[in-house]
């Protein structure tokens, strides 16, 4: 069912802060089962693109479709990852705690979590390699660590669509890679995944297709047509860090 709707439609999007938009015109159309990676130099425009796919941020001009009907009624069916903010964890909640924070939708206010609610955080804590510091409080860990429980959280949430956003911050490369393999193990078993990402390295390897952004969009398709030298320059304006 649903075949040839795309997972995320995004028609004409503008998206206005004030005075000037941090999004203009922009259409995008993800399909399933694709691993996607928004990039762009800071303040493009990626994270108010993710907040307008949730839902969080309204238009001024455009629509966004999810699974072809309109975002307002999809609520829920997306999981989402936040950027990182400093996040001061001054009470006390465990990694297996906040894993189970992704089942709320599942759980009515009237009963406990289910041991099947139960059983899908841990499972989503062993997708992501974290299953050692389940009893430990989430407030000890590094921000790596961290990262990785968020996912969890996400994908505990059994959404067929998970947003991201810069999940890599503060993380280490072999642990990058570690959460790219869990991200592809999670599109092989059909999920659909935006990531807003900054490490072209990895995202030539990984991502089925790419969003560059300022403003406007400047590109999408498959990395080797998004990453020319040309149209980066142009779009990062010489404070590109990373290409390789
Ligand atoms: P990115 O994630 O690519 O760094 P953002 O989507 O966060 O970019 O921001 C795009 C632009 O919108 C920036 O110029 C930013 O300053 C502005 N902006 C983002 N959020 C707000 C907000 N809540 N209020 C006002 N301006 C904002
Ligand atoms: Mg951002």
């Amino acid at each position: 069912n649903g075949k040839g709707i795309p997972a995320i439609e995004v028609r004409h999007l503008t998206v206005s802060y004030g005075a000037r938009p941090a999004l203009l015109d922009v259409s995008v159309r993800i399909e399933k089962d694709q691993l996607v990676g928004v990039i762009g130099p800071n303040g493009s425009g990626k994270s108010t693109l993710i907040k307008a796919i949730l839902g969080f941020e309204k238009p001024d001009v455009g629509e966004i479709l999810i699974g072809g009907e309109d975002v307002q009624k999809a609520k829920g069916k997306v999981a989402y990852v936040p950027q990182r903010g400093a996040v001061d964890w001054d009470f006390p909640i465990t990694v297996r705690e906040v894993a189970l924070m992704g089942r709320y939708q599942h759980v009515p206010w009237y009963r406990s979590p289910s041991a099947a609610d139960r059983e899908a955080a841990l499972e989503a804590l062993s997708m992501v390699r974290m299953s050692d510091f389940a009893e430990r409080q989430i407030g000890q860990l590094s921000g790596g660590q961290q990262q990785r429980v968020f996912l969890a959280r996400a994908l505990a949430q059994g959404s067929d669509i998970l947003l991201l956003d810069e999940p890599f911050a503060g993380v280490d490369a072999a642990t990058e890679r570690a959460i790219l393999d869990v991200l592809e193990r999670a599109k092989a078993a059909g999920k659909t995944l935006v990531v807003v990402h900054h490490d072209l390295a990895t995202a030539a390897e990984y991502f089925d297709n790419l969003v560059l952004l300022k403003q406007r969009l400047y590109a999408f398709g498959p990395p080797a047509a998004v990453l020319q030298e040309e149209l980066l320059s142009q779009v990062y304006e010489g404070r590109l860090r990373v290409f390789t």
